[in-house]
């Protein structure tokens, strides 16, 4: 797990992946509702 700032919240939050430079990280709440709708 990696540390890393939310984008939206600014909370510090884990994520399981590395955070990427230059895109943004959200916590688990945020994530939810930054998540795009699935187009299937
Ligand atoms: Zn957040």
């Amino acid at each position: 797990m990696h540390s890393a700032k939310c984008s939206d919240c600014g909370a510090e939050t884990q994520v399981p992946f590395k955070p990427t430079e230059g895109r943004p990280v959200y916590c688990k709440e945020c994530y939810q509702k930054h998540r795009p709708p699935r187009r299937y």
